[in-house]
């Protein structure tokens, strides 16, 4: 089926008018798209469920959506093994996995993206001693730039998977991806408000102690809130509907959207909107399945810039990132997020080599954010920082390359896979350059 549109992503940015959106449901479907966009020389992308940030997913060319890669083509409990098509969303996902007494051993905020998109991105949890998704990858299917379906895992082509995990879409269409799963499991939760400061000094220890560990802080705030969940094998107690209710779709979302909407507007009220938000937060304690405790909706639509940096670093990163925060002439009413993951070994992942702390900072959709996320960004390049591949950044090929040790084997692999830039968009363009002959 083909049928024309316009892209616009999670948050509403327009990122193009694609030419042609077939929508294949299988593998043979897929190459014999690629090929015919080949034939009439038309770039290609796949998408996913357009959640990313910036154009990363974007083309004027043939737009691939890949919703009915979406089958669980087997899941083996004994192995830990699920081959999925590449389309399905993580929250089908979880479900069926948990169907099989499996789980993937870490999740990110939200269940809405496709598997492909997601690893294609490098997205991540939060968990010291958990690296990103993709790192889950033990195999995949992939159309290649002149439609040809290659298969990489430990023994075909391990060298490719290696890079192709974190593809940032640009060495094919995935249309399979095998993951490594781990029993199921559940997680004790406790949420709580905290004092910032005597948070951030044991930062490294909190981290390394707690399977998950994360905080939000609201600029101009003395507090934040700091989510610790750990595996537990006592009973489940969820929390009741109504609390969730209360907590994740009144507070989290319909309260936070009003505050939000006023501390923005309202000159000198996001002082007292902080402080609101802040009363409102109630501590929770809950033991659920895994992908419950881990994932959230997430009704209010933001503007996201999220980096990478040395977990070591991250004190001393954050009190600059809060004074710029709390020094800008427009006031910010949106949290940000500090999350941790273990170093991977993967060339293009933002954690390559190193434990990192992960820094995200927001804004409610449609609101500038130039000088915020302009200021934040020139802190984090004074660590080092590797933006998040699916979020909002301004670097480009030249800024980058130097801080990805093996830069070269995914330029590489590209060269392989992709040698006429089939793949390739503007955001390409900009953070990957040229193909490399
Ligand atoms: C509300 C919200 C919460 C988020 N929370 C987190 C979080 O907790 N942690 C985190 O790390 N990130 C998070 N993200 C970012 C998100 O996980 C990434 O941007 C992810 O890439 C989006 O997945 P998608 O399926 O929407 O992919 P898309 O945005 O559609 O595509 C992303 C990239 O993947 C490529 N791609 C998609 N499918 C394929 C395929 N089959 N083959 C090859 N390439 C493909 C696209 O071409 C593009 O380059 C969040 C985003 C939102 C909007």
């Amino acid at each position: 089926m083909t049928r024309r549109s316009e892209f616009r992503n999670w948050s509403g940015d327009r990122l193009g008018r694609p030419a042609v959106r077939p929508a294949p449901g299988s593998a043979e479907e897929t190459a014999a798209a690629v090929a015919r966009a080949a034939a009439c020389g038309l770039p290609v992308k796949a998408v996913g469920a357009g959640h990313s940030f910036n154009a990363v997913a974007s083309t004027d060319g043939t737009h691939i959506a890949t919703d009915r890669l979406d089958a669980v083509v087997s899941i083996d409990p004994e192995q830990g093994r699920a081959v999925v098509g590449a389309g399905i969303r993580l929250g089908a996902l979880n479900r069926e996995l948990a169907a099989a007494g499996l789980a993937l051993p870490n999740l990110g905020d939200i269940d809405r993206q496709s598997v492909a998109g997601a690893v294609a991105t490098a997205t991540h949890g939060t968990g010291a001693r958990l690296a990103g998704l993709a790192s889950a990858v033990v195999g995949m299917e992939i159309v290649d730039g002149s439609g040809r379906l290659i298969r990489c895992d430990d023994q075909r082509r391990p060298d490719l998977l290696r890079v192709a995990r974190v593809g940032v879409g640009a060495l094919g269409v995935v249309t399979e991806v095998t993951l490594r799963c781990v029993p199921a499991f559940d997680l004790h939760a406790v949420e709580t408000v905290e004092p910032l400061d005597e948070v951030l000094e044991g930062f490294d220890e909190q981290a390394a102690a707690n399977d998950h560990f994360e905080l939000y802080w609201m600029p101009g705030s003395r507090r934040c809130q700091v989510k610790r969940a750990n595996r537990t094998s006592e009973p489940r107690r969820p929390q009741p509907r109504l609390a969730y209710l209360r907590d994740k779709i009144a507070g989290e979302n319909l309260a936070f959207a009003a505050l939000n909407t006023l501390g923005a507007r309202v000159p000198g009220a996001a002082g007292p909107v902080t402080r609101l938000l802040e009363a409102g937060l109630s501590d929770r304690d809950l033991i659920d399945e895994s992908h419950r405790v881990l994932t959230s909706p997430r009704w209010v639509r933001f503007h996201e810039m999220e980096y990478a940096i040395e977990r070591a670093a991250l004190p001393e990163a954050f009190a600059r990132v809060r004074a710029l925060a709390s020094g800008l002439a427009r006031p910010v009413v949106f949290p940000l997020e500090v999350r941790v993951s273990a170093a991977d070994d993967i060339p293009l992942s933002p954690a390559f080599g190193r434990d990192t702390a992960w820094i995200a900072a927001h804004v409610r959709r449609g609101r500038p954010y130039g000088a915020y996320f302009r200021g934040f960004e020139e802190i984090m390049d004074d660590y080092g920082g590797r933006p998040h591949w699916g979020k909002l950044h301004f670097q480009d090929r030249a800024s980058l390359a130097p801080r990805y040790p093996q830069w070269g084997a995914f330029a590489e692999a590209r060269g392989e896979l992709d040698p006429d830039g089939r793949f390739a968009n503007s955001y390409t363009d900009r953070v990957l350059g040229p193909v490399a002959g």
